[in-house]
C-alpha cells in the first residue's frame, strides 16, 4: 500500500485525524505551535491512517485472486512472517512473529499472499487472540483446506512500557480448525517445526 495514491476520502479523514491528534498534544500538556511539533497531528495522521489500513483492505480477495490448483496434500508452512499491529485496549503496538501450516485439498495459494493476508489482520485495533483466528479461519474457507493451525508471538508495548513493565514477556497464541482438530501429530509437526523460530 503507498501513501502516494491517497484518495479525497482518504485525505479527508486523515485531515480529521490530523485535529484531533492535535487537541491530544494539547491535552497532554505540549504545545502544538512549537517548531518541532508544526507538522507532527499530519504526520501522526497519516501513520495511523497506515497502520489501521487492515480496514480498507479485503483479505478475502487477496486470496481467492492468487488459487493454484495442486494434487498433493503435504502440509504447507510459512514460517516467521512479521507483523505489527495494535492493541485494542491502548491502541499501542504488539508485534511479532506468524507461523501459518495448511493441508491442502486441491487448492494452494500464492506464499506471498499469506503474508499479506496477516497484514490485512494486523493493521487494525486487534487483540492477538482474536489475530490467530482470524487468519486460520479466512485460510481455511477461502482454500477449502483440510485444515489450518497458525501459531502467533507477539509483544506488547502496553505490558512492556506502562502497568507491569515486563520488558522480556512474550505472549503465544496457537489456533487450529479441521483436520488439525483431530490430530495431535499434525499439531505437534507444525509446532515441532514451527519452534526453530527466530526470537521474537
Ligand atoms: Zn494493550
Amino acid at each position: 500500500m503507498s501513501l502516494t495514491q491517497t484518495s479525497d476520502f482518504d485525505k479527508q479523514r486523515i485531515s480529521e485525524l490530523a485535529s484531533h491528534i492535535k487537541a491530544i498534544i494539547e491535552l497532554v500538556g505540549e504545545d502544538p505551535t512549537r517548531e518541532g511539533l508544526l507538522k507532527t497531528p499530519e504526520r501522526a495522521a497519516k501513520a495511523l491512517w497506515f497502520l489501521t489500513s487492515g480496514y480498507r483492505t479485503e483479505p478475502e480477495q487477496i486470496v481467492t485472486q492468487a488459487l493454484f490448483r495442486n494434487e498433493g496434500s503435504d502440509m504447507v508452512i510459512v514460517k516467521d512472517i512479521e507483523f505489527y499491529s495494535m492493541c485494542e485496549h491502548h491502541i499501542l503496538p504488539f508485534f511479532g512473529h506468524v507461523s501459518v501450516g495448511y493441508i491442502p485439498d486441491g487448492k494452494i495459494v500464492g506464499l506471498s499472499k499469506i503474508a499479506r493476508v496477516v497484514n490485512a489482520f494486523a493493521r487494525r485495533l486487534q487483540v492477538q487472540e482474536r489475530f490467530t483466528v482470524q487468519v486460520a479461519d479466512l485460510l481455511k474457507e477461502k482454500l477449502n483446506a483440510r485444515g489450518v493451525i497458525v501459531k502467533c508471538s507477539g509483544q506488547h508495548m502496553c505490558m512492556k512500557m506502562r502497568g507491569v513493565e515486563k520488558q522480556s514477556s512474550s505472549t503465544v497464541t496457537v489456533y487450529c480448525n479441521g483436520i488439525f482438530k483431530e490430530s495431535p501429530e499434525l499439531r505437534a509437526e507444525f509446532l515441532n517445526f514451527s519452534q526453530k523460530n527466530l526470537e521474537n
